[in-house]
């Protein structure tokens, strides 16, 4: 029994060395597989004995670490890589038995200054016993400067970028003015910096200063000129309030030196353009003030469209508000649809005939319907042998066509009265020179008499031509002095009692009047012409009547008709210049239409003024003023 007992001892003891030995094997296998794994992993592992010494590390942690395995194998990693707060953290995993983690951690080394602020994601977890008492910690860490270094710059990129955008779009704003968007921009630079919260910024430029509300001039200095039209004429400056470590150009980055250039030049070419922008807004300006003060509608129809798309104010001299036009083709600046395609087709003839300028006298509408005649010249603009534009001045040529017909009736009337007075004068002068013989002397008496008559009513005509002739040239004299209308009036009817002997003439004037302050030539020539119509337009003879009343400071002359009269409608225009009136019993009875206009002219000039009563039929008295000599 002992003999097989023992046997079976040393078959126990055999299979249980097997077993601790496939154990072991598997174990170093295991350990094996473990060490290939850490040794190749590109995460940087190392385990700490719970005193921080470092009991194994990777080659990955030896390397980032700046040492070999060797180096670090039992020596203290608070020794080796001295950090208050790390060790704490240590130190509070081994207390707690808690695992940390941490994700892009700063750390500096001590005695690796040059390495700068690294940055790490890290794990630190404890290893524990059977019981749970800590037995070491395992670090792993992986570094992850490279990608915060490449997210920072990113974020530089990013602030430049969002720098220049921004310029460019303030740069957009076209109703900024160009100081405005100076301090716009200047207010965008800070922030594009590494350290915004230290960054001062300023825009010299024509010698004005556009500053960040926290501007001072530091030693610590970016700049760079801002040249307009190749000239210097500003500067950007960018400083910071506080020393920086030196980085490119200073404290501050390449990437800056870049910025700041590009944003000098930005704001050169941004000047530039607003200069061109505005000078041109100007000549804009100028010639809107220009046309709007023209008394000429002037528009520009575009091409080829042919609808107006500018019309100036004066367009409403016809009508029109000029904000009504724009839009519209000018159809309906034409009496009918015909004048329309007429003037269209003269313009395509122009253009046809290679001309770029066309004058021609239209007949238009003003929106009140009115037609009435104009004299367009208009422009035609190319661009590429394309024409783009047409525009038009409009010139209401009304006034001058009714000169024109004024000028017309007078040249008319005044030849027509010139001419019949004058065949009577020869008439009776040659009569008298070839039939002196046959004649007896009463008859050769008359005819003189007659030739006599119709010389001074010539001299008349002319007289009071030659004074609307001063009055218009603005010539017109008084001699002025203290006479006594009594003679003048007493004068003025034996010369025209001459000329009628249907008539009655009667002087209807006080015994004393107070003498007047006027020319005596010209109250003759106002009396003549009243007691001149007076006879012509009371042909069937009657009382003329010639009466003064005195008043307080002139007196009121009066010369009344039984004559034809005058109707209401008609008395306002009788004293213009031509004026004849339109009345059948008109017929026969020459004139100029110049007698009143002049008498009119004459009073006033006196400081008097003119009026008339008249019912048709039933006969006329026209009134004047003229002051006295001691007013
Ligand atoms: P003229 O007599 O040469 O036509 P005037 O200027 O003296 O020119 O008169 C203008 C018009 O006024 C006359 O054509 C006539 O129609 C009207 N008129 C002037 N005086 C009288 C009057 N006494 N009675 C009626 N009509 C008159």
């Amino acid at each position: 029994m002992a003999a097989e007992e023992q046997q079976q001892q040393v078959y126990r003891d055999t299979r249980q060395r097997q077993h601790t030995e496939e154990l072991t094997k598997a174990l170093e296998q295991e350990k094996n597989v473990l060490e290939i794994i850490i040794e190749n992993t590109g995460v940087q592992i190392a385990y700490l004995d719970p005193e921080f010494n470092f009991v194994l590390v990777n080659s990955a942690y030896a390397k980032g670490a700046g040492h070999i395995v060797e180096e670090l194998i039992g020596r203290n990693h608070f020794d080796l890589f001295p950090n208050e707060e790390n060790q704490a953290i240590f130190k509070k995993v081994q207390d707690t038995g808690k695992p940390v983690e941490y994700h892009d951690k700063p750390f500096e080394y001590k005695y690796q200054p040059r390495r700068g602020t690294t940055y790490w994601d890290w794990t630190l977890v404890p290893v524990k016993d059977a019981s749970g008492r800590v037995q070491g910690l395992v670090l792993s860490l992986v570094e992850t400067t490279e990608r915060k270094n490449a997210e920072h710059n990113l974020r530089e990129r990013v602030k430049e970028l969002s720098c220049l955008y921004g310029i460019v779009s303030i740069a957009d704003k076209l109703s900024a003015s160009i100081n405005e968007l100076y301090q716009d921009i200047v207010s965008l630079l800070p922030p594009s910096w590494q350290y915004p919260e230290i960054t001062c910024a300023r825009i010299t430029i024509n010698g004005n200063k556009f500053e960040t509300e926290n501007y001072q001039d530091t030693q610590w200095k970016q700049s760079s000129d801002i040249m307009i039209y190749e000239n210097k004429e500003g500067i950007v400056e960018v400083c910071y309030l506080e020393e920086r470590p030196h980085i490119y150009e200073g404290p501050f980055l390449k990437e800056e030196r870049a910025l700041i250039d590009a944003v000098a030049m930005h704001i050169g070419h941004t000047t530039e353009h607003k200069r061109a922008d505005e000078a041109l807004q100007e000549s804009h300006n100028y010639l809107e003030r220009l046309t709007n003060s023209m008394w000429d509608a002037v528009f520009s129809v575009k091409m080829p469209e042919r609808v107006i798309e500018w019309a100036n104010d004066s367009f409403r001299l016809i009508g029109y508000d000029p904000e009504e036009c724009v839009g519209r083709t000018t159809e309906f600046l034409y009496p009918d649809k015909s004048k329309f395609l007429d003037f269209g087709n003269k313009i395509k003839s122009a253009i046809a005939a290679g001309r770029d300028i066309l004058h021609a006298e239209q007949l238009l509408k003003r929106k009140s319907g009115e037609v009435f005649s104009a004299e367009i010249t208009t422009t035609i603009y190319k661009e590429k042998g394309e024409v783009v534009r047409v525009t038009s001045i409009v010139r209401d040529i009304t006034e001058r066509k009714k000169l024109d017909q004024l000028k017309d009736d007078f040249i008319g009337l005044v030849s027509h009265e010139l001419r019949s007075p004058l065949t009577v004068i020869t008439g009776a002068v040659n009569t008298v020179l070839t039939e002196a013989e046959r004649l007896s002397p009463e008859e050769t008496r008359q005819l003189l008499r007659d030739a006599a008559l119709e010389a001074d009513s010539l001299s008349h005509l002319l007289g009071n031509l030659m004074e609307l002739s001063r009055v218009q040239a603005d010539r017109l004299l008084l001699f002025a002095e203290a006479i006594s209308v009594k003679k003048v009036i007493q004068d003025t009817i034996e010369e025209i009692k001459r000329q009628s002997s249907a008539h009655q003439f009667v002087m209807d004037v006080p015994r004393e009047l107070p003498p007047v302050y006027a020319d005596e030539l010209r109250m003759g020539r106002i009396l003549y012409n009243l007691l001149e119509n007076a006879v012509k337009y009371s042909p069937q003879g009657g009382e003329i009547r010639v009466f003064v009343k005195p008043g307080e400071e002139h007196l009121i002359i009066g010369v009344s008709d039984q004559g034809i009269g005058i109707s209401r409608a008609d008395q306002a225009k009788l004293f213009e210049p031509f004026q004849r009136l339109e009345d059948s019993r008109l017929d026969g009875i020459n004139g100029a239409g110049l007698g009143l206009s002049v008498c009119r002219k004459l009073v006033e000039a006196h400081g008097g003024r003119i009026w008339l009563e008249s019912e048709p039929s039933r006969g006329s008295t026209f009134f004047f003023t003229v002051p006295l000599s001691h007013s």
